[in-house]
């Protein structure tokens, strides 16, 4: 039978690997799903929710773990819980792969094989699998009502008998998963909204979402997509005419939400300090992208900077301030991920090493950091 382990995470972390739904679909698989008490108590699954639907609940990580073929945890689980696994058990979280290095590389001197889910492939059979979408699109929503409730104004254009309470102007910044779910949430909730990215495809979707679109549309700008879809650095030329371009924009707009990346870099630097000493006092930013350095220059990651009345906002982990779905949609990742590789018949989990999401996931094994992505940099002559 395969034993899966699930234990509770740091007390920074409110999610949780599996629900109570997951837990009924693997046992269904006919695996054992032991959970560590109090694991899901962040995202309200109590350990009853579990227990009814079929899992047995540890009284700690170690009792846990100890008959695991494979742990499922949030973040990169700690080595101590690690090394208590069986030699050839598996370990799947959102691993933080570039963060830590040596804690990287004791992960893997336990011979597990580890798997970080922010790698898998962006391939169309991934998608359910794919923890950044599942993410982003909740901190994406986020993003949106918390600069809601900091903005001390309304929203929606209200008319009513004593006078107008005008739109508030919403303007996000990177169409992605965030970006789109940002935009789609900042018209609901009435706001005039306007929308930029690099990436010429995002025209069409922020038009489709009821949004304006605002760009430098130049020849850079149509070959600013790479085929994985992702934006391409731009050129000191683009950047600068994008700043022109924001920087008269921005100075009407009341709440900015930023979620401009680019895959293995910093996050480009879209409003300077003197944009925002352009914008009205009681203005607010929302920069997703603090957890890589931010879109703001004035950003500071997990704190709100007030600049002469305009709040800039840097959280951290977003999607786990909706712990709940954030926790429901990572553990159906989760379970998407491994399903292929359970043998139901034989009561076995066996992965395919030659499978694509595998080994687009897979960063230790046999002792050894074994994903291309970090490596070492060769030198070259
Ligand atoms: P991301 O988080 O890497 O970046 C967010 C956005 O920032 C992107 O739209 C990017 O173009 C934009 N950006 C980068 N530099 C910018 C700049 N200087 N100015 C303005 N905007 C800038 O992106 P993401 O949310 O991960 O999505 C990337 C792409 O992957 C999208 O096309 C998305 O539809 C696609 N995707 C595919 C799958 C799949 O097929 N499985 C899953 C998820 C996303």
């Amino acid at each position: 039978m395969i034993n899966i382990a699930v234990t509770a995470e740091a007390s920074d972390e409110t999610r949780v690997a599996v629900s109570p739904e997951t837990v009924k679909k693997f046992t269904g698989l006919g695996c054992k799903v032991v959970v560590e008490k109090g694991a899901g108590a962040r995202s309200r699954f109590s350990d009853q929710a579990y227990k009814d639907a079929g899992a047995e609940i540890a009284e700690s990580a170690e009792a846990a773990v100890r008959q695991a073929d494979v742990l499922l945890t949030v973040r990169r689980p700690p080595l101590e819980t690690v090394k208590t696994l069986k030699p050839g058990a598996a370990a799947v979280a959102i691993m933080d792969p570039y963060g830590d290095r040596a804690d990287l590389e004791a992960l893997a001197a336990t011979g597990v094989a580890g798997f970080a889910m922010e790698f898998m492939p962006r391939i169309t059979r991934a998608q359910s699998a794919d923890v950044l979408s599942s993410q982003a699109n909740l901190a994406g929503y986020k993003a949106v009502v918390d600069a809601a409730s900091m903005f001390e104004q309304a929203l929606p254009m209200m008319m009513t008998a004593a006078g107008t309470v005008p739109a508030a102007r919403i303007f996000i910044m990177g169409v992605g998963v965030a970006g789109l779910q940002a935009i789609a949430t900042a018209r609901r909730l009435g706001g005039i909204v306007t929308a930029t990215d690099v990436r010429p495809a995002t025209k069409e979707q922020v038009a489709s979402l009821g949004a304006k679109f605002v760009a430098v549309e130049d020849d850079e700008f149509r070959q600013a997509q790479t085929e994985a879809g992702y934006a391409k650095p731009m050129s000191a030329e683009y950047q600068k005419k994008q700043a022109e371009l924001v920087a008269s924009h921005i100075a009407n707009q009341d709440i900015v939400i930023t979620t401009a990346l680019i895959p293995g870099r910093p996050a480009p630097t879209l409003i300077t300090k003197a944009m925002v000493e352009s914008m009205k006092p009681g203005a607010v930013i929302v920069d997703l992208a603090a957890e890589r350095g931010g879109n703001c220059e004035l950003t500071k990651p997990g704190e709100i900077v007030d600049h002469g009345g305009v709040r800039i906002a840097g959280p951290l982990n977003l999607a786990g301030a909706v712990p709940v779905n954030a926790s429901a949609l990572y553990a159906r990742n989760l379970l998407t991920f491994l399903t292929p590789f359970i043998d139901k018949e034989v009561g076995e989990l066996k992965f395919d090493w030659d499978d694509e999401l595998v080994k687009g996931t897979l960063i230790v094994k046999d002792g050894k950091v074994v994903h291309p992505n970090l490596q070492p940099k060769k030198e070259v002559e």
